[in-house]
């Protein structure tokens, strides 16, 4: 990886080499170039604001083509490049990313360089709910219209389609509810009437939903969770498909995004052990998940990879693996039975985020983030996120919760 040659694309372009390794191979590979690293492992921090030039001549060259040279902190130093090059490397057939502060900021930037005043924009009902807020805030204000659907619409969502509808926001599986929605069928339509579709990707990342291969236009990951995967930084990131990378880095610049090189390091470093930590993700919480869907207490779990999950045969279809993180739904009972089985828990944290090595319990009330449909479940819903510790201990924590729920519900 250290000896591959010198990146001359240009502008930021370049289809990404898909490459003809295994992911946990190139996730230890990618981004490692040697004009970065310069003989030490890891691309190190480079902080800048100021580059110093021999020469103006040397200057306005530099000015002409800023694609991985040099020319003034907000474009980046190898530190940023390197992380980014590497997400591009993980999405077969990607043109270029770009690398925000965080996750919102990355989902920001994506929907503003795809859509204009006037524009009318499709948003899966169980987005993240700042994501909704983004498009009914700021997106509002500035003229465009944002209309939520269905999670399970597929190929129904033709009939949604405006003459100036733009683009389609997807995320998958949702947030809070983890409805996995029929992805091919959507992006199906949305090529055939030139709609960008733009996919939230955090849950899956490229390693077990690679959305540039399957047809998304523009791929987002909140990095603060398992890129990073310590719980110590934030961090977004957009991966643009074929013809999108332009649009998306003049937004960009114009924006004057820019990710803190220390982040970003952090984002590399995380990146290493992403798949082993991913698998061990998966295993742990379906260990987890298949012991709740056993409890009386439990009326559901909504983890895309148990079959009473809606979706469930997209999941199957579409992706190569599952997270650590999904909910269930606690039969009958109320707040205060929730609350006492996720305070007293010993292994979880209460916490928003989430992809770090610990794990966290959630509260949550997704009905307060919908409009276009209205879920109904048989008692209140606990977000899990699965972290690293032993899962044995954590079903135990977990057990003595829901018999703390059971006393009050
Ligand atoms: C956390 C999260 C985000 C936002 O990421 P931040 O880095 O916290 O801004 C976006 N999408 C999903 C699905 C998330 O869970």
């Amino acid at each position: 990886m250290g000896r591959r040659p010198v990146d001359a694309e240009g502008d930021g372009r370049g289809v990404s080499d898909p490459g003809d390794r295994r992911d946990a191979t190139r996730v230890v590979g990618a981004g490692r170039r040697a004009e970065w690293t310069r003989g030490v492992v890891s691309t190190p921090v480079w902080r800048a604001s100021t580059i110093l030039y021999d020469s103006v001549a040397e200057m306005r060259a530099a000015g002409a083509d800023t694609h991985h040279r040099l020319f003034y902190g907000r474009r980046g130093t190898p530190t940023q490049w390197s992380l980014a090059d590497a997400l591009t490397a993980l999405e077969p057939g990607a043109e270029g990313t770009f690398l925000y502060c965080s996750g919102v900021a990355a989902i920001a930037a994506a929907l503003l360089s795809v859509l204009n005043p006037g524009d009318d924009l499709l948003v899966i009902d169980n987005a993240y709910d700042p994501t909704r807020s983004l498009t009914t805030g700021l997106l509002a204000r500035l003229g465009i219209t944002a209309r939520f659907f269905d999670p399970m619409i597929g190929a129904g969502i033709a009939d949604l389609i405006r003459d100036n509808t733009r683009a389609i926001m997807l995320e998958s599986p949702g947030s809070l509810t983890f409805e996995v929605p029929d992805l091919p069928a959507i992006i199906a339509v949305a090529k055939a009437q030139g709609i960008a579709t733009l996919l939230d990707n955090t849950w899956a990342t490229p390693l077990l939903f690679p959305a540039i291969a399957r047809g998304v236009d523009l791929t987002i990951m909140a990095c603060t969770k398992y890129v990073v995967g310590h719980s110590d930084a934030m961090l977004g990131s957009v991966t643009a498909g074929p013809g999108r990378f332009a649009a998306l880095r003049d937004t960009s610049f114009q924006l004057g995004q820019v990710a803190s090189p220390d982040d970003c390091w952090l984002g590399s470093r995380g990146l290493r052990t992403m798949a082993v930590r991913l698998a061990q993700h998966e295993k742990s919480a379906l260990k987890i998940a298949r012991w709740l869907a056993t409890r009386p207490e439990v009326a559901q779990v909504r983890h895309p990879a148990l079959p009473d999950c809606p979706g469930h045969a997209h999941f199957v279809r579409d992706f190569k693996g599952s997270s650590g993180l999904f909910s269930f739904v606690l039969n009958g009972g109320g707040d205060a039975a929730r609350v006492a089985l996720i305070d007293g828990l010993d292994l979880f944290g209460i916490g928003y985020s989430w992809g770090g090595f610990e794990s966290l319990a959630l509260p949550c009330d997704p009905h307060r983030y919908r409009s276009a449909t209205t879920p109904d479940f048989a008692g209140p819903i606990v977000r899990l996120s699965i972290g690293l510790e032993d899962p044995d201990d954590l079903i135990d924590d977990l057990a003595a919760g829901l018999d703390r729920f059971r006393t009050l519900a």
